[in-house]
């Protein structure tokens, strides 16, 4: 059975706890490769390599960390296909979604390929008689990311592009259960003339994971996955004095007012919820639709789903692949029998007609769902879409901010007014007017509010930029025998 290992200082290196996991095949259900879970000693061996390379990475000119940057952004286009092939093994997620997600990611390197840009400070002249002063940003030293199963490529990407092209040395912890495209990128880094060492892997479980937490030579954390694991490591990183950004899980509403065009609105609620089988932190898991249109909204959506086609990766027709373990599946499957007990409508039940081999649901459709139900509380990762009716804009509204997570939102509408008070009003990171899936584009930052996002920068684009820096302020005079005098006063400048 293939075995895969830790990235340490450009090669891979077998691990040596005796622990490892299983990596499964969610197409078939069969097991397809164990990876090495990580000790606290060999996680304190990573970190050794990365703090040693340092130095070399940190001084490395601007010129070349970028050029470094344009060449992985080369290697990653010309190998996309082999890229998005090791996704739809592991995560199952079908061909062209695994291709948006290499193409996603990429768009963040390329946004490190302007790093010389991106680093420039503040220079301020005479800021008193012959004092310049001027801010610098500098990297950090050690940072880390830890990564969920559903972008095994992008998330890191979100990372550690900024993160290197910054100065810092990295080490990342992907998800165990699709480690393999991190470890093709790895390779790809080195490729791309990156010196070995700036760039690890450490694969693992709690046991990694904690030590990364309270090594005292890691900087900063980067963490991306589920919001009590989130609110764990935000929390137990701060408190060991470490620069977290922790981002968590979401329940995304889609608001369709009675404006809106209907066959549109169901073209991208039916787009968002079960693209990639539902399992996007920016999935569309709620619509709440406005009374008056709700039963023609839903009628439309009705209309669409028998259409996806669902199956394994490997067949290019299909549209939606399987979830990520048995387990999962099971636990989705749960909130469809859950919702018909708590009095919802289950309108299209996906566990119906599943193929028997690996660990597939489809679509599922359930209507009047309220706060209150589990399948309207919990996230649920996975292709159930749920319709709340709600009786105006204001109602739709509060519903979206008193719930606990604040990821992403959508309006549907052609009321440039209601969509613009939307904007203003709605307690939530990432919003989309008539776009159901608003991930900011890599120039600007990705993080949602409330439960979904723990710490205060967002990741990538700007705001990654400063999580991976820190600022230094230089104010600076040369000898002048002309101003030269002792002064025991507080320096001033009038
Ligand atoms: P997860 O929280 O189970 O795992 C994420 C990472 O944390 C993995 O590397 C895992 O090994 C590690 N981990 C898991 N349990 C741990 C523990 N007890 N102690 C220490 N480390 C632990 O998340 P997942 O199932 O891989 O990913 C799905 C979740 O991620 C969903 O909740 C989804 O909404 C969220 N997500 C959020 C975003 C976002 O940008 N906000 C993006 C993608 C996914």
């Amino acid at each position: 059975m293939n075995r895969i290992s830790h990235w340490i200082d450009g090669k891979v290196v077998a691990g040596t706890s005796g622990r490892s996991g299983a990596v499964w095949n969610p197409a078939t259900g069969e097991q397809q490769a164990t990876v090495d879970f990580a000790s606290v000693e060999e996680v304190d061996a990573v970190v050794a390599t990365a703090k040693a390379a340092f130095p070399g990475w940190r001084a490395t000119n601007l010129s070349r960390r970028a050029e470094v940057m344009f060449q992985m952004r080369e290697l990653i286009a010309a190998n996309r296909k082999e890229i998005a092939s090791l996704l739809s093994a592991e995560h199952g997620k079908v061909l062209s979604d695994a291709l948006g997600e290499v193409a996603r990611g990429l768009e963040n390197v390329e946004f490190a390929c302007g790093i010389p840009n991106l680093l420039k400070g503040g220079y301020s002249e005479q800021a008193s008689s012959g004092v310049d002063v001027y801010s610098i940003k500098q990297p950090l030293g050690v940072v880390a990311g830890i990564t969920p199963f559903n972008f095994p490529a992008m998330v890191p990407m979100w990372m550690f592009a900024n993160a290197i092209a910054c100065g810092n040395t990295f080490v990342l912890k992907p998800s165990e259960k699709d480690p393999s495209a991190s470890m093709f990128l790895a390779e790809l880094l080195k490729q791309a003339g990156l010196p070995d060492g700036v760039f690890n892997i450490v694969h693992g479980d709690k046991v990694a994971v904690d030590r990364l937490l309270d090594h005292p030579d890691i900087q900063a954390i980067s963490f991306v996955g589920s919001t009590p694991i989130a609110k764990y490591i935000y929390e137990t990183g701060t408190r060991n004095g470490k620069r977290v950004q922790a981002l968590g899980g979401a329940k995304n509403h889609m608001l369709v007012l009675p404006d809106a065009d209907l066959d549109m609105a169901a073209d991208a609620a039916v787009s968002a919820a079960y693209g990639s089988a539902g399992e996007r932190c920016m999935a569309i898991s709620v619509v709440l639709a406005v009374d008056s249109v709700a039963d023609a909204l839903v009628e439309r959506i009705q209309a669409r789903v028998p259409d996806i086609k669902v199956g394994p990766a490997s067949e290019p027709d299909n549209e939606m692949g399987p979830l990520i373990t048995g387990e999962h599946r099971d636990k989705v499957a749960g909130y469809i029998g859950g919702a018909a007990e708590e009095g919802a409508t289950v309108v299209i039940d996906g566990r119906d007609g599943v193929p028997e081999a690996g660990f597939f649901l489809k679509p599922s459709l359930i209507d009047h769902v309220k706060p209150g139900m589990k399948c309207y509380d919990d996230e649920i990762f996975g292709p159930v879409l749920s319709v709340t009716r709600v009786a105006s804009y204001d109602e739709g509204l509060a519903l979206i901010n008193a719930n606990q997570f604040g990821n992403g939102t959508a309006i549907f509408t052609r009321d440039g007014g209601a969509a613009r008070q939307f904007e203003f009003d709605v307690q939530v990171g990432m919003v989309g007017v008539n776009v159901p899936i608003p991930v900011p584009v890599s120039y600007y930052s990705f993080g949602g509010w409330k439960a979904s996002l723990f710490g205060d920068q967002h990741m990538y684009g700007p705001e990654g930029v400063n999580f991976y820096t820190r600022t230094k302020v230089v104010t600076k005079r040369w000898p002048d025998p002309r101003s030269s005098t002792v002064d025991l006063g507080f320096p001033q400048n009038r």
